[in-house]
């Protein structure tokens, strides 16, 4: 089969290898689209320390082409969305439901081989069967929305409340709309002012350019209060978190802040108005329980996926979606591996 093979820091090739087997409660899928995220650009340039030769790529669906010994509720042909993340079973933190926090978690295209390739093996357990009305591209974005599912819950958000989304990539596009789901009213913060006009279109009651408008001008104006009563942080980089932590009245006293951007770099923050205002803090790490919840909020059809999608690319042009992945256009990127190179 084809698959894209990393061999080491931004040597990443498309390469015939031998195809996976499905080991015993596995099923081989056929991977009919696989999106890039950060994490992804992360392993390609070695920021992310792997294991050389790695077939990355964590967020995809498939359609399953074989079945592994024991396997019992998919069948051939069914489409499903991938989870690729599993605690190992055995530990503290997996007995207490956390298996997001499992220090000896597995995550398929970090730890095992993942979804930039034509076929794929995966655990029957990590596969979710697609609702039948569901279109690719609205599953493709199963993985990320789940991530958000948990980062909203993890906020505890009332319907009539008003919250704040900090950046306007994937993430923070989906988090608006989920939001909105749990009947908030949502003003958007982003630095790419481009976005702001897509944050309108898909709900977004107020919008902000991060340093150009006075957003915590906008939350007072949204809430009629001190700050808004939730944020949910999406970009996790420092200039986002400081201007999330760091702005008195951005947040109301005794208000929620999540933070779902993973911050890889360092942020300068005085947290005094933090205490002084009983601010809440919680960290938000991928998901638990949140694959359905996501499925479920597809299917009912209160996401829009159409206007995040932004570029599609066969596997063969890995390289350039892995590039386009970081311009400022680009929301989310999508690889076809079942898609003939132009
Ligand atoms: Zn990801
Ligand atoms: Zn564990």
């Amino acid at each position: 089969m084809r698959a894209a093979v990393l061999r080491g820091p931004r040597a990443l090739g498309v390469e015939s290898i031998e195809a996976p087997r499905p080991g015993p409660g596995e099923v081989l899928l056929r991977v009919r689209a696989a999106g890039i995220c950060g994490t992804d650009y992360r392993i390609f340039t070695g920021e992310r320390a792997v294991e050389y030769p790695l077939v990355p790529g964590h967020e995809f669906i498939g359609e399953v082409a074989a079945l592994g010994t024991g396997v019992d509720r998919l069948a051939v042909g069914d489409r499903v969305a991938v989870e690729p993340n599993w605690g190992c079973g055995a530990c503290d933190l997996c007995f207490d439901g956390s298996g997001n926090l499992c220090l000896a978690r597995t995550a398929v295209g970090i730890d095992r081989a993942g979804g930039f390739a034509e076929l794929a093996a995966l655990p029957e357990r990590a596969c979710w069967v697609a609702p039948r009305a569901l279109t690719d591209d609205q599953l493709l974005l199963t993985e990320p929305l789940a991530v958000v599912v948990r980062a909203v819950a993890r906020g505890a958000p009332r319907a009539g409340e008003s919250a704040a989304v900090v950046g306007a990539g994937t993430l923070g596009l989906l988090a608006l709309q989920v939001l909105r789901a749990h009947g908030c009213r949502v003003l958007v913060v982003s630095r790419t002012a481009r976005r702001l006009e897509l944050a309108r279109i898909l709900g977004a009651a107020a919008v902000v350019a991060l340093g150009a408008g006075d957003a915590v001008a906008a939350a007072r104006a949204l809430s009629g209060r001190d700050g808004v009563d939730l944020v949910v942080e999406t970009a996790g980089t420092a200039a986002a978190i400081e201007f999330t932590l760091g702005h008195v009245g951005f947040v109301r006293p005794g208000g929620r802040v999540v933070l779902t951007g993973l911050p890889h770099e360092p942020a300068a923050v005085s947290l005094f108005w933090l205490v002084r205002r009983e601010i809440d803090v919680r960290g938000s790490m991928i998901y638990q329980q949140e694959f359905g919840e996501a499925l479920a909020l597809l299917a009912r059809g209160a996401i829009e996926v159409a206007p995040l999608l932004t570029h599609r690319f066969p596997l063969a042009e890995i390289g350039a979606a892995l590039e386009t992945h970081r311009r400022p256009e680009a929301i989310k990127v999508a690889v076809l591996p079942g898609a003939a190179s132009a």
